[in-house]
């Protein structure tokens, strides 16, 4: 009997992301009724004849024309998986694109998009800080390979974009990608994704977002223009800290030119992980939701502190600017924040980092369990110390990434490494009676 080549699967119309996580792009009929799709263990699949197999080479290297509504057909795990598929199309729903690519981490899928979209001689203009390992990529590699990078200071309003794109231009080196990382880490700053996005347009360039930090529950860069999408899928789309994995997300044509490079660099995502990742998409709302309202009374309780001194936190924004990014680009905070003790060194906040119960002492974020680090000496402990005090990152700084824990237990867990910390407060001078 021949089989019918699988189609894309449609969304389903009015249903919502999670409420399709458990089901979209997999039916149980497939495998022997197995409600949940298996781990595809397998690095290379059977053709059931010789034309199939010619068939399905003569599209992979875009020697036909293919039909967009039926998938490329399984040669190789390198190119495709089905576990990789299925995890493709849910991603696609929570950010509402056309396609998306799944890779073995947040810089493979960072590295081989900038190396996909942008050739040698144009150019890339970046936020900072943006993460330590794009930092790098954009600091030393890319420029290495001849792809000059500009720098521009997170919150920067579009006419300052829009000077570096004129210089470029003039320079005979035009920028061909603005990539932005909105909210900042560790200062959480925001940047205007649909202003930043008109300027890349204008200079015919495109506009890619790392959106990490909010995930697509409270930002979705697509909607306001972006061309591209980037996660660190090991943050909250994985959520449990135990699977590095990353995704790209935008138009059909973009992503097939980036899963070229990913076919080509191996830079793809195992079965494996692609299956946690799966089970993880399961959970992504109610995680996410938990965290963010943790993470909501925290920073609330963090500020009313006398022994802190500033909270950032997207849900706690002074500067009118940027509450009005926030506003018309973010759909709730996220579950990430820095705060400051009060006149405070680094040695306070080791004392506090030290002391601290039940949160874990350790980078990353976006996990269930809470972890404190300390920006300065750690995560951004190559950035130089002005560079660090330029943007607000000082030695008296923690980054507290709020995990699913009973929010009451995280204060006082708070409460308490707070207390054994031994900085002066500014204590009005006592009235004389
Ligand atoms: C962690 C992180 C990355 C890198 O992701 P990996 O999965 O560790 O490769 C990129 N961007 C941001 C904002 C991150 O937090």
């Amino acid at each position: 009997m021949k089989r019918k080549r699988k189609e894309r699967p449609q969304r389903p119309r009015g249903i919502r992301p999670e409420s399709l996580m458990m089901s979209f792009g997999y039916r149980p009929e497939w495998s022997e009724g197995a409600v949940k799709p298996p781990v595809f263990q397998t690095s290379t699949f059977a053709f059931r004849t010789a034309e199939e197999g010619k068939e399905y080479f003569s599209y992979a290297y875009g020697l036909k024309e293919r039909d967009p509504a039926r998938p490329m057909g399984l040669i190789y795990s390198r190119l495709n998986n089905p576990d990789l598929d299925i995890l493709e199309h849910r991603l696609n729903l929570w950010d509402e694109a056309e396609a998306s690519a799944v890779f073995a981490s947040g810089m493979a899928a960072i590295s081989t998009s900038f190396l996909a979209l942008v050739g040698i001689g144009e150019a890339i203009v970046f936020t900072r800080p943006v993460y330590g390992g794009t930092d790098y990529l954009l600091e030393h590699i890319l420029p290495d390979l001849g792809i000059p990078t500009r720098e521009i200071a997170a919150g920067a309003e579009p006419e300052v974009f829009e000077e570096i794109c004129r210089e470029l231009e003039e320079a005979g080196t035009p920028c061909k990608l603005i990539f932005v990382e909105t909210p900042a880490n560790p200062t959480t700053v925001l940047t205007d994704i649909a202003a930043t996005t008109d300027v890349a347009h204008r200079f015919g360039a495109l506009c890619a977002v790392d959106n990490t930090l909010l995930g697509p529950l409270y930002q979705q860069p697509l909607a306001h223009g972006a061309d591209l999408v980037l996660y660190s899928a090991t943050k909250y789309l994985g959520g449990h800290s135990d699977v590095v994995a990353g995704v790209a997300l935008g138009s059909e044509e973009l992503i097939e030119r980036v899963k070229l490079y990913r076919t080509i660099l191996g830079s793809m995502l195992d079965p494996h992980s692609a299956w946690l990742l799966l089970r993880s998409l399961e959970t992504a709302k109610l995680r996410m939701t938990c965290a963010r309202k943790n993470a909501e009374r925290i920073a609330r309780w963090l500020a009313a502190h006398p022994k802190v001194a500033r909270v950032y936190f997207p849900g706690l924004l002074e500067a009118r600017r940027q509450k009005e990014i926030y506003e018309a680009q973010c759909s709730g905070p996220g579950a990430l924040m820095s705060f400051e003790l009060a006149n405070a060194g680094e040695p306070e906040a080791f004392q506090f980092l030290n002391a601290v119960r039940l949160m874990k002492l350790a980078v990353s974020l976006g996990g269930t369990e809470s972890l404190v680090e300390h920006p300065a000496s750690m995560t951004h402990a190559d950035v130089p110390a002005d560079e660090q005090a330029a943007i607000g990152i000082t030695p008296g700084m923690v980054r507290l990434s709020v995990g699913i824990e009973h929010p009451d237990d995280l204060i006082d867990a708070l409460d308490e490494a707070l207390e054994q910390v031994g900085v002066e407060l500014d204590q009005p001078e006592a009235t004389p009676v």
